[in-house]
This record gives structure tokens, C-alpha cells and sequence, in this order.
């Protein structure tokens, strides 16, 4: 896709990126020839799961291949609105809406706060896609201090994941009053923001003043979601370093997406590449059922083989946790590859990462 005659002062421009989103099948057609199943599915989603694009994001893909991994994840198909897919899965299978409007506390000690129904780009695999037939829209600031009410009240509640939609899509201004109100909550330790912008706008972080902020409400960290090799670029990484430079840590959860990421080999790329940008790949997260994005699922096999793979291949800090989030809200478990092939007391025979059998006994004191 060539954008080369934007000039680079409005391609590093976040609010250019945002102001120039792709949001219908004429505007996309544009830019590449569609197949009949987009076209279908960009028709077909309308009004229920939204298209939008950056321009950044759509310079990523390949015009050329339909099996684009960032097309994919970016322009709607004709399967997402099929019937028999519409069918399966559940519009919020971790059950995240509460009483308090944008508050989900699952875990004793967290609670997750979302702040927008906005996104740079709707990723067609979202597991909160049901929120976007709302239409764009930000909490207000007093269903922002119900939130933080809530929070108040529950001193067991130590870490705030902020999230949406797009959390950081919010204005400075009010990105700071979360944080200051938060951090007058003395039970409050930890503030994580759940962004993908990292990846679909990265010029976001080319603000200092927004840096400033996330700075100065310290320790925050950032939770993003690289999918692909192909969404780690020189911007992606300059937004990281950025980051990393005012003391935010980055690390990152991928979703197991069928015909995107579902290969051993690609999975090991990702991960290599997230560490040379610095970024720490946290978890690996079984795709969700949720309702009009079922057909990105793969099997459990697939991730069990995906994570035999990379053990030995790289080591352990670019191996992220394979995590099946648990339906009812029931939170996640973590999935291992069997290594323990045999076990007699404390005789155990392991499968080493080149598939040996090696015997292992465990003499206690
Ligand atoms: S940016 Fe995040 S919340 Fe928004 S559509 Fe993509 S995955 Fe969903």
C-alpha cells in the first residue's frame, strides 16, 4: 500500500492517522481490490461490528494476498456475519458487564475499568465486539467516578487494568484526572493499560505531554497486543522505546488466531522480534467464543504444539504463558505441553525439548 506522498510530519501525526481512518467500502476500495466476501462482510457488519483503519495499519498489508495476516485482522468478511458462525459463541463469554457501567472485578485484588467504546481500528477478532454497535463513545466523567468510587470502597483492590475500546484514544486531559484519582487511592499500587495502539497508531506515544503523564502516575505499565511479525515496524518500536525511556515497561498478549498467527514458525518470529523491540511476550490467549469471531479459533492442539515449538528455540523470557480464558468469568488457566511422560514416586521420566526421554529422581533430604 503506498502512502509515500503523505508527508512524514502527518504520517507521525496520531490525530492525522485518526482523522483519516478507512471507514467504508468505497474508501477502501481505493486502496486495494477487494474480494467478494469483503465486500459481503463489509456490507453485512454494518451497524454491528464497524470497520475502521488507520492509514498506518492499512500500509501494512500486502494488497496482493488475500491471506494477508493485518487484512485479516482488519476488514471485515462475510463469515463474521454468517449464520451458522452468528450462531456460536456468546456476545460476552467472560461475562465482563457488571453493575457499575465499565467495571468488571473478577479477581479479588483487580478490577478492570473501560473507558471507550473507540478504536483506532476495530480488529475483527475482538473479544469485546459486542460493545461496537454502540457507536463511538467515552465514559462520562461521573460514570468515571462511579468507577473510581467503587475502587475506593474495595481496599482490596490493588491493580487497575484500564481498558475499552481504545483507553489511550481518550484526550490528555482526562487520561489525567484517571490517573491522579487513582493514585489518591492508597490501597491502589499498580495501573496497567490494556492498548493496542502500540500496534495500529503507534504515533499516539510521540507525544510527550502524554508520556508526561503516564510518567508521572508511576509505576504504570503497558499491556499490548502484537498479533504478527509483519505489525513490529520502526514506528511500533520508536513508540516502545519511547515508552521503555519514561520508565512504562511494555509486554505483550497475542491471540491465537487461525490463518493469522497459527504457525509455529511465524509464533517464533513474533516472539524474536518482540524481543528485540524490548517487549516482553506475556501471554499467549486461546481465542475467546465470542460471537462473530469464532472462526479464528484453532484447536487446543495448535497451541500446545505451538509452545513445544518454541521451548528450545528461545528462551524462556520470549516464551509467553498459552492461557484459555475460562467461560462465566471463571478466569484464566494456564496451558502446558505434557512433559512429564512417566511417574513413580519420586522417579519421573521427562521429555526433554529435542523429545528424549531423560529419567529424573528426586532425592529429598
Ligand atoms: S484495539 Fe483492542 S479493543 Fe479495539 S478492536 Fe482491537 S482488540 Fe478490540
Amino acid at each position: 500500500m503506498d502512502f509515500s506522498k503523505v508527508p512524514a510530519h502527518l504520517w507521525r501525526d496520531y490525530n492525522w492517522q485518526i482523522r483519516n481512518r478507512i471507514r467504508t467500502l468505497e474508501e477502501l476500495q481505493n486502496y486495494i481490490k477487494l474480494l467478494p466476501e469483503e465486500i459481503e462482510g463489509i456490507k453485512g457488519t454494518q451497524g454491528l461490528y464497524p470497520m475502521a483503519i488507520t492509514p498506518y495499519y492499512l500500509s501494512l498489508m500486502d494488497p496482493d494476498d488475500p491471506q494477508d495476516p493485518v487484512r485479516l485482522q482488519a476488514i471485515p468478511r462475510a463469515v463474521e456475519v454468517d449464520e451458522a458462525i452468528q450462531k456460536k459463541g456468546e456476545p460476552d463469554p467472560l461475562r465482563e458487564e457488571g453493575d457499575i457501567p465499565g467495571l468488571t472485578h473478577r479477581y479479588p485484588d483487580r478490577v478492570l475499568m473501560t473507558v471507550t467504546t473507540f478504536c483506532a481500528v476495530y480488529c475483527r477478532h475482538c473479544m469485546r465486539k459486542r460493545i461496537f454497535s454502540e457507536g463511538e463513545r467515552a465514559r462520562t466523567k461521573e460514570e468515571i467516578d462511579r468507577m473510581i468510587s467503587y475502587i475506593k470502597e474495595h481496599e482490596e483492590v490493588r491493580d487497575v487494568l484500564i481498558s475499552g475500546g481504545e483507553p489511550l484514544s481518550l484526550g490528555n486531559e482526562k487520561i489525567d484526572y484517571i490517573l491522579s484519582e487513582l493514585r489518591k487511592i492508597k490501597h491502589v499500587e499498580i495501573i496497567r493499560f490494556g492498548t493496542r495502539l502500540p500496534v495500529l497508531a503507534p504515533q499516539r506515544f510521540f507525544d510527550d505531554e502524554l508520556l508526561d503523564i503516564l510518567e508521572r502516575y508511576s509505576p504504570v505499565w503497558i499491556n499490548t497486543h502484537f498479533n504478527h511479525p509483519k505489525e513490529i515496524t520502526d514506528l511500533s518500536a520508536e513508540a516502545v522505546d519511547r515508552l521503555l525511556r519514561r520508565g512504562i515497561p511494555v509486554n505483550n498478549q497475542t491471540v491465537l488466531l487461525k490463518g493469522v498467527n497459527d504457525d509455529p514458525e511465524t509464533m517464533l518470529e513474533l516472539m524474536r522480534s518482540l524481543l528485540m523491540i524490548k517487549v516482553k511476550p506475556q501471554y499467549l490467549f486461546h481465542c475467546d467464543p465470542v460471537k462473530g469471531a469464532i472462526h479464528f479459533r484453532t484447536s487446543l492442539d495448535k497451541g500446545l504444539e505451538i509452545m513445544k515449538f518454541l521451548r528450545g528455540r528461545i528462551s524462556g523470557m520470549g516464551i509467553p504463558t498459552y492461557a484459555v480464558d475460562l467461560p462465566g468469568g471463571k478466569g484464566k488457566v494456564p496451558l502446558l505441553p505434557n512433559y512429564v511422560l512417566e511417574r513413580e514416586g519420586d522417579r519421573l521420566v521427562f521429555e526433554s525439548f529435542s523429545g528424549e526421554r531423560v529419567e529424573y529422581t528426586i532425592d529429598e533430604v
